[in-house]
């Protein structure tokens, strides 16, 4: 040997390290509402502020979270800050940071059963779990023919499912005669996976929706008998519960009840609303999901759990894992030989996976379900006493019917005027909403979901407007 083994950092370095940045995280978390929602940037500002080149020699820690102070935070979108309601919020923890870290220290690949049994297993559990917080049905449990996996993102999670109803129908050899169906609020993802499985953008149907937003039944049989007619096979509905627009949900049990019925995979996408299910009170809006093929909501985007973590079940994992599985010589192991063990490598796209299982793990046992239900009650409650004020405001109007905690509306003076107020509520700093269309009009979105939201910060919303519109 010629070289010296490359120097790495000691324990004691590295506690160092690492107690600065909690601190670091914990000041910026602690100080977040002192600075404004969204950053004063301009494209190409942050790369014009970095070095050319990575530096040749080391540099000490403390320049980084100097660098990280002074270049990176402001050049950011607080999604934690508490007057964060645009989108959908992005939740995150202090037991499920702490999660992420410990799953960083691991440092494994937890492809196989083999590569690392505690990360499948706590999984599969942490699933299961979901499950009964959730009141969602048997079919989808570990110990039957179905079970649950965490998918890096809803999209991904509807891709799977899609490549999963493609081969059920036939694969490659049916693919041009096979069709998919989703409504006109279904998430752009749907659209986007539906590509990535190789179907041709006229084997999407985008079924109508009624007045409050949601996927008519009767269109969509419609389609699919002209469909049948013209010698094509129906092969995939993806219904919603909780549209990203405007929080519609999807008639999932008059929908199932024709999927069942035309051999069509059912995929239900609650990537937002699925978290409300914690709360007994609102699980009526699964009513149907147990005749569902799969099914996927994200404790990323409301339940404390940091991204990435989307909850993804198939009701029968056979025909998922006959789409996903391929094994080389390399990967072959005795336990998976014998049939004992899942290996999730085979319910997903990519090979390797992250240790995402214990910040779930550790929110869960952290928060309780107590204190997951009382996150989601806190949300809805304080977005339906916002929703009284605007019906209550001569200039606003509500633009859909609330759902859960995201309200939708504008100014009754039409776009400009929405568009307006949006800009004014924005530039305060103090918030940030973003729009959609819905029925051709410009309408604000007031997603209520931040870890650190409370009722005080929307009201503030409705004391700016108040500000506002005079
Ligand atoms: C947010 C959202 C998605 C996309 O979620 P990702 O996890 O970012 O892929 C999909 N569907 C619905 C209904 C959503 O609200």
């Amino acid at each position: 040997m010629t070289t010296k083994p490359p120097k790495h950092f000691t324990s004691d370095e590295f506690r160092e390290m690492g107690h600065s940045t909690i601190d670091w995280i914990a000041d910026y978390l602690e100080h977040l509402e002192e600075r404004p929602v969204t950053p004063d940037v301009k494209p190409g500002d942050v790369r014009a502020s970095l070095p050319e080149r990575a530096p040749e020699a080391p540099e000490p820690f403390t320049d980084l979270l100097d660098d990280v102070n002074s270049l990176i935070a402001p050049a950011i979108t607080h999604w934690q800050h508490p007057g964060f309601f645009g989108y959908f919020s992005c939740n995150s923890s202090a037991p499920a940071i702490l999660g992420e870290l410990l799953s960083a220290g691991f440092g494994i690949n937890g492809m196989l059963w083999s590569t690392s049994p505690a990360a499948t297993e706590l999984e599969t559990h942490m699933l299961d779990w979901l499950l009964d917080l959730c009141g969602l049905p048997d079919c989808f449990r570990s110990d039957g023919k179905g079970g649950g996996v965490i998918q890096d993102s809803a999209s991904s999670a509807s891709l799977c499912a899609i490549l999963a109803a493609r081969d059920r129908s036939g694969g490659a050899s049916e693919l041009p005669k096979l069709v998919a169906y989703t409504s006109t609020q279904a998430h752009s993802s749907i659209e986007k996976d539906v590509k990535i499985a190789g179907f041709s953008p006229d084997q999407l149907r985008k079924v109508e929706v009624d007045e409050n937003f949601a996927m008519d039944p009767e269109e969509l049989q419609r389609l699919i008998n002209e469909d049948k007619e013209n010698g094509l096979i129906p092969c995939f509905i993806t219904a919603t519960i909780g549209t990203t627009s405007s929080g519609a949900v999807d008639p999932i049990t008059s929908i199932a009840e024709i999927a069942n019925k035309e051999g069509a995979w059912l995929h239900v996408d609650a990537a937002w609303a699925g978290s409300a299910a914690v709360c007994p009170e609102h699980r009526s809006l699964l009513e149907g999901i147990e005749k569902a093929d799969s099914y996927a909501f994200n404790p990323h985007k409301w339940l404390l759990t940091n991204f990435d973590c989307t909850a993804f079940y198939v009701a029968d994992s056979k025909p998922l894992v006959d789409s996903l599985s391929i094994v080389p010589e390399y990967l072959r192991n005795p336990a998976s030989e014998a049939g004992e063990v899942i290996d999730y490598r085979d319910w997903q796209v990519p090979l390797g996976r992250r240790f995402r299982s214990l910040k779930l793990w550790f929110v869960l046992r952290s928060y309780g379900a107590e204190g997951l239900r009382s996150h989601i009650r806190h949300h809805v409650e304080a977005a339906e006493s916002f929703a009284e004020r605007v019906e209550g405001h001569p200039k606003l109007a509500l633009a859909a019917p609330v759902s859960l905690s995201l309200v939708c509306f504008s100014h009754v003076d039409g776009d400009d005027a929405t568009k307006a107020l949006q800009e004014a509520l924005n530039s305060t700093g103090e918030v940030l909403l973003t729009h959609t269309v819905l029925d051709d009009k410009h309408v604000l979105r007031l997603s209520v979901g931040g870890t650190w939201t409370t009722s005080t910060h929307v009201e503030r919303v409705s004391e700016l407007i108040d500000e506002i519109l005079g």
